[in-house]
């Protein structure tokens, strides 16, 4: 640990290359084939598995623990990747304990549940470590499919639409694939360039032709692309962020989560990244636990989650809460932003709050304030739509979609974030990727996806 530590400001290398190491490497070690087995011998191997039903891409789960138990995890692979082909990445992100495990019997029974999420990884990298790519074109149906957006639900559905015999053309704004598994994810929950090489192996399956820098909205309308495409799929996430309005929000240092951890997630050497030594976050989500989480890793001495509402309303999970109290993330909750104070009229110094109490008609604030110092604030209280034609049915700032990922619009689809009814997971992103390239296929073609199997 280096004494910049202590150096007050917002300034690179507050800690030397081996504590930087430490503190970003993988969250949780992959099993080893011992582990594994012994892991997967812990399943009941249910009837009508619980973990599959809360499973947002109903992997069956019983069958690829049986097939790691028997010593085949390619097997194992193939039974997660027909479900879900980003299996890899959801192993190191889904919020396991309030999906498969908090539903598994074990956990249930005995508060300890079976290992899913850990023996999903497991048997993904043994897969994906081999050549070649394990799935193959469907014949070419001579369609050609637009998606707009590289994120989870834009690979999905990409991929599933090329197995299906699709020619597939993936526009991104920016100039990487990934979405937030690339610019948004935690560092440590996917280190060595995960996301990268998990989009790398899922193109090995040809057929999907990727556009960096195209931005609709920019240059690139939907009109030109039904035009040009048989069908239009939307996965663009939730590109803009919501504004806080609070005086002062304009001082130095006082910025949103999400650019913060894109920065991050970029970087080639975290001692560049300047951090401030009290840093004080406010949201109650996972980008706010992240941020306040990853700062802390970088070497702040103060950070301070704050949320308006009590814990019940919290969306970061119990996971995520504990791990940001024991990363030293102090969370204080039922308290808003009133001010952005600074002392030299420039750069941020404080943050006054009001204390919140979340009554019948809602949050109100109280008269009764506090103030916490920080040089350095980050706003993550939440992402918004951006760029979306204004011709799509909108509601609650997500595009109106059926189960299948129907937008109002004829031949346009979308999924993931930007679309309604998910729950703004990756997991459900590639759910809806995935089943909205099944029902482009069924538009195009009459085939339903059983049949063309
Ligand atoms: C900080 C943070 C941490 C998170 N951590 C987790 C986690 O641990 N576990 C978990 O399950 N979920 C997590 N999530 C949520 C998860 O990342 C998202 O639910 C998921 O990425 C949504 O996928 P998507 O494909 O809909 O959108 P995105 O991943 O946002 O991808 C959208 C893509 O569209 C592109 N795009 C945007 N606008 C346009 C446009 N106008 N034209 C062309 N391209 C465009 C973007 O560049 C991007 O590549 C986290 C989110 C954030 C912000
Ligand atoms: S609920 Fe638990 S024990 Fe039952 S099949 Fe799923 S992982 Fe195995």
């Amino acid at each position: 640990m280096q004494n910049s530590q202590r150096t007050p400001g917002v300034v690179p290398g507050r800690l030397d290359q081996a504590t930087y190491r430490q503190n970003f490497d993988d969250l949780h070690a992959p099993l080893d084939t011992h582990e594994a087995r012994v892991a997967a011998d812990r399943c009941y191997f249910c009837y009508d598995a619980p973990c599959t039903t809360a499973c947002p891409t109903a992997i069956d789960i019983p069958m690829f623990i049986r097939q790691i138990q028997t010593g085949d995890p390619d097997s194992a692979a193939r039974t997660i990747f027909d479900q879900n082909i980003l299996g890899g990445m959801c192993a190191r992100v889904c919020p396991t304990e309030t999906l498969c495990e908090e539903a598994c019997v074990r956990q249930v029974a005995e508060g300890n549940p079976v290992e899913i999420g850990q023996l999903q990884r497991y048997a993904t990298d043994h897969l994906m470590a081999q050549d070649p790519h394990p799935y193959s074109r469907g014949a070419p149906t001579g369609c050609k499919v637009a998606v707009v957006g590289a994120g989870p639900a834009g690979l999905a559905c990409a991929h599933r639409l090329a197995m299906r015999g699709h020619s597939v053309v993936v526009f991104d704004a920016r100039e990487k694939a990934g979405g937030l598994n690339e610019f948004g994810i935690a560092a440590y929950k996917a280190p060595n360039s995960f996301a990268a090489a998990e989009v790398e192996w899922l193109l090995g399956i040809g057929g999907i032709e990727m556009r960096y820098g195209q931005r609709l909205g920019e240059g690139l309308s939907l009109e030109e692309l039904q035009e040009a495409f048989d069908a239009v799929f939307l996965g663009m996430g939730l590109a803009g962020v919501n504004a806080l309005r609070v005086e002062g929000e304009e001082h130095a240092h006082v910025r949103d989560a999400v650019d913060f951890i894109a920065e991050l997630r970029q970087a080639d050497d975290l001692s560049v990244l300047p951090v401030g030594r009290d840093v004080v976050v406010i949201g109650g989500g996972m980008t706010a636990v992240d941020a306040a989480i990853q700062s802390k890793l970088l070497g702040a001495e103060h950070v301070t989650m704050v949320y308006r509402r009590g814990r019940d309303r919290l969306s970061a999970s119990t996971f995520e809460q504990e791990l940001a109290t024991a990363k030293g993330v102090k969370i204080v909750l039922n308290a808003q932003p009133v001010a952005f104070n600074s002392d030299d009229g420039k750069t941020v110094s404080s943050v006054t709050f009001a204390y919140t109490e979340d009554g019948p008609t809602g949050l109100v604030a109280s008269e009764e304030t506090f103030t916490i110092k920080a040089d350095q604030v980050f706003k993550a209280i939440g992402q918004a739509l951006s760029g979306v034609p204004g011709v799509l049915e909108t509601e609650g700032g997500k595009i109106v979609v059926s189960d299948s990922g129907r937008t109002s619009i004829e031949g346009v689809w979308a999924g993931g974030d930007c679309a309604s009814g998910g729950d703004d997971l990756t997991v459900t992103a590639v759910a809806n990727g995935r089943d909205a390239a099944e029902d482009i296929h069924m538009a195009l073609t009459g085939v339903t996806a059983v049949a063309a199997e």
